[in-house]
């Protein structure tokens, strides 16, 4: 029996061109969970491998090359690229669940696209499943793909996991096709989200969109009742902690220490989104060397920023605002010792990331709206005894169970403001001990255990379901 891991990406880089290809794993929080999940299935992954290939030799190759990895390829072209990942998944839907609802697009050609591709992912589905096997369908680029499966195969096991936000139905009724994405997602047993603010605002959605009445988190629909739970993902909580004591990393950490000197470093670590309130986060630390000036020169931001979605328009704007701001700041404040924003514009690797989790003083996290945020626990996870301070946004998922984090609002500057005050003066002691409460909580609730409790939540509701059948 195996298990179908279904998601828009393919766990996969790939390198080369015409003839020659080259293919390695690629490590993501969700790779590593899954990988170390014990289950007596046999897990594939299907999903666009990253480069789009015209020539069907070449497919083939490519094909045959990811199969001997378990990994399937559904193959998408540019204009299924541009019109139904970077079109309806990444400017309707996306800003749509991260209420940027004046961001968001409609276009026919999206929605056309978005359905086209989910068809073929159902169509390649359904050239490997056999009997027993289950599927579980990995966030907001696949929601019609559930329903569409689900109109094949009645008793195919569908599970669905949301990575994203699920607004509420205020924002979720501006969507045109609000009703088919909905019936698409109902087509999966077992549908989770992050938090259970996403998960009553599901339910009450369908409520109100399809005149669907649940009880609690379950609902009937014909022969199937449908189970909507609440699980919050966590991250591989030993591979940072144990981090800083691999040689690579301290040599990591020696280097990034000589970069800072002896100043304090507010670490800002994020995918170019508008989302993560970046210019928020920027437009605080500058009042704060207005207010702060005795900790000008003691003080240097950090800030990583790793490149994704330049194609969308929005992006890009938000790009050129970023470094406007970070100029202004540095221009305004910079001596000849001293550069308060030490800009990054690329990706880290892991163990140049891990360093810079360790050494940092603070992490400054202010999203406007995150469905986890992942940053926020692996700097949390990567502090074996070393102190530090978590600047959380309480819009970010992860502030549900990081409490002891300085929860901020960010649009409030003020707050952000006293809080890297706060964070900067605080006893050692007391930043150990809400590291601590932390840690006890994130490494309990490891990516591990999330894939866990998900495969077990979807097989309680897939029995139920066959008994009454
Ligand atoms: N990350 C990375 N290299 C970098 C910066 C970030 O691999 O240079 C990773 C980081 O470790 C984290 C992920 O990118 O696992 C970001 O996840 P998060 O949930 O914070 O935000 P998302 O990008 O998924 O919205």
């Amino acid at each position: 029996m195996k298990l179908y891991i279904v998601s828009n990406r393919l766990p996969v880089k790939i390198s080369g061109q015409k003839g020659e290809f080259t293919l390695s794993r690629s490590e993501g929080g969700l790779t590593t969970g899954l990988d170390s999940l014990q289950t007596p299935y046999e897990k594939h992954w299907i999903g666009w491998p990253g480069m789009c290939i015209q020539e069907n030799e070449d497919k083939n190759k490519v094909t045959a090359k990811l199969e001997s990895m378990n990994l399937h390829p559904v193959f998408l072209s540019e204009s299924q690229i541009e019109n139904y990942y970077e079109g309806y998944s990444n400017s309707t839907i996306w800003p749509l669940c991260h209420y940027f609802f004046v961001y968001t697009l409609y276009k026919s050609c999206f929605w056309q696209s978005y359905q086209e591709v989910n068809l073929l992912f159902c169509k390649k589905i359904s050239e490997l499943i056999q009997p027993g096997d289950k599927v579980w369908i990995q966030d907001y680029q696949l929601m019609l793909l559930p329903g569409m499966l689900r109109k094949r195969y009645s008793n195919l096991s569908i599970g669905y996991f949301h990575h994203i936000p699920f607004p509420s139905y205020e924002l979720f009724r501006i969507l045109p096709e609000r009703a088919e994405i909905l019936k698409g997602l109902l087509g999966a047993d077992f549908i989770a989200f992050h938090t259970h603010d996403y998960m009553r605002h599901f339910i009450s959605t369908v409520e109100r969109v399809l005149h669907i009445n649940f009880k609690l988190n379950e609902v009937q629909l014909g022969d199937r009742v449908i189970r909507v739970e609440a699980l919050p993902m966590g991250i591989n909580y030993n591979l940072y902690h144990d981090a800083p004591s691999k040689p690579e990393v301290r040599q990591a950490i020696d280097r990034t220490r000589k970069l800072f000197g002896n100043h304090k470093v507010i670490l800002s670590v994020d995918r170019l989104d508008y989302s993560k309130g970046i210019l928020h986060r920027l437009r605080g630390f500058a009042s704060f060397l207005e207010h702060y000036p005795q900790y000008h020169e003691r003080v240097t931001l950090a800030m990583v920023i790793v490149p994704s979605r330049d194609h969308v328009g929005s992006y890009t704007e938000l790009k050129t605002k970023i470094d406007e701001e970070i100029g202004s700041i540095n221009g305004h404040y910079s001596t000849i010792d001293w550069t308060p924003v030490c800009y990054f514009y690329h990706g880290f690797s892991f163990e140049e990331l891990s360093a810079m989790y360790y050494m940092a003083d603070i992490a400054l996290v202010t999203p406007l709206r995150d469905g986890m945020n992942l940053v926020a626990k692996e700097y949390v996870a990567s502090k074996c005894g070393n102190p530090g301070v978590l600047i959380l946004s309480e819009m970010a998922g992860a502030a549900v169970e990081m409490t002891d984090a300085l929860l901020i609002n960010p649009n409030d500057t003020e707050q952000i403001v006293q809080a890297i005050s706060k964070a900067l003066e605080m006893p050692i002691s007391e930043q150990q001990e809400r590291l601590q409460r932390m840690q006890a909580i994130i490494s309990a609730q490891t990516v591990n255990k999330w894939a866990t409790d998900f495969m077990r939540g979807w097989d309680e509701s897939f029995y139920k379901n066959e008994k009454l059948r």
